[in-house]
């Protein structure tokens, strides 16, 4: 991968990549449209990161569907699919990783110990692996951007982020490939989300009071048939530090479980 990569670049070429773990849908699609339209070559990377999981059954259970992601891909001519084998990626012997403070602290490095670390440590093995100039991930991970961000500035790994925007479904729930998992009846539950936290943006704006706003935002998911919110957030979108009212650069972020299905979601307020 790394000689292919150095080759295009010898020749000139602009090399984007976008980091996958597959079960491809429109979501992923929208980054690969926006590297094919800013680089001269696209590589698609298919890893099921093993190590970010930090729980086995959603490891297990995580959606692999190889044949129809690479007849998808081959539609949006992408020049290479790159998806390693574990053991190619962790050897025998490995035994490096990247953590990130800070950024990665709150939110789902308080509900995920150990996500952002394998996060961290496979996207700076993927940059090394495919040796972009450009690289291309969705805001529907906004906290995985923040912490991205951050480790790619102070290692100084010389590739430009390109964020996306969240693609949606239209009643607006957000595209993710652990959707798949979801019954008709729990879909439309969770189409609830979206509008719940629309409503809560609207108030924000009219300056009510961000606890207020969240108390009764929780309480509307839970009688929709959410079981759990691990956040329900409104904060600083590059700190992620707890705002109690409307400010300039605010992003309301949630986790809610929904049949043993964690959804994640956010918007911009
Ligand atoms: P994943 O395969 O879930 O690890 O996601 C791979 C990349 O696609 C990440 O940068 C995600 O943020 C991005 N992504 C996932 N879902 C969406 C979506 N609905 N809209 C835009 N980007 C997305």
């Amino acid at each position: 991968m790394q000689k292919t990569s150095l080759s295009w670049k010898a020749a000139g070429l602009s090399v984007g990549v976008v980091p996958t773990m597959g079960a491809l849908h429109e979501g992923h699609l929208s980054l690969v449209a926006a590297a094919k339209q800013q680089c001269d070559r696209v590589i698609v990377t298919i890893f099921v990161n093993p190590t970010q999981f930090n729980n086995t059954e959603d490891l297990t259970r995580y959606p692999r569907t190889e044949a129809a992601d690479t007849a998808l891909l081959a539609s949006h001519a992408v020049d290479v699919i790159f998806a390693p084998a574990p053991e190619d990626v962790y050897p025998l012997g490995f035994a490096s990783q990247v953590t990130v403070a800070g950024v990665a602290d709150p939110l789902e490095g308080r509900f995920r110990p150990g996500h952002f670390a394998g996060v961290a440590t496979v996207v700076a093995k993927l940059f090394g692996m495919t040796l972009p100039d450009r690289a291309y991930f969705g805001e529907k991970d906004w906290q995985q951007v923040q912490v991205i961000a951050r480790m790619t500035a102070d290692l100084n790994l010389n590739v430009a982020l390109q964020i996306c925007a969240t693609a949606r479904a239209s009643d607006g729930m957000a595209l993710s490939s652990r959707n798949a998992r979801l019954s008709p009846a729990d879909r439309a539950i969770a189409g609830q989300l979206h509008p719940v936290m629309r409503a809560c943006a609207q108030d924000l704006i009219q300056g009510q009071a961000t606890a207020q706003i969240v108390a009764k935002a929780q309480k509307a998911l839970i009688g929709y048939g959410f079981e759990k919110i691990d956040y329900f957030t409104y904060c600083d979108e590059q700190s992620l530090v707890s705002l109690d009212h409307f400010a300039p650069n605010g992003r309301l972020l949630v986790a809610a479980w929904l049949s043993g299905v964690r959804l994640i979601d956010n918007v911009a307020v």
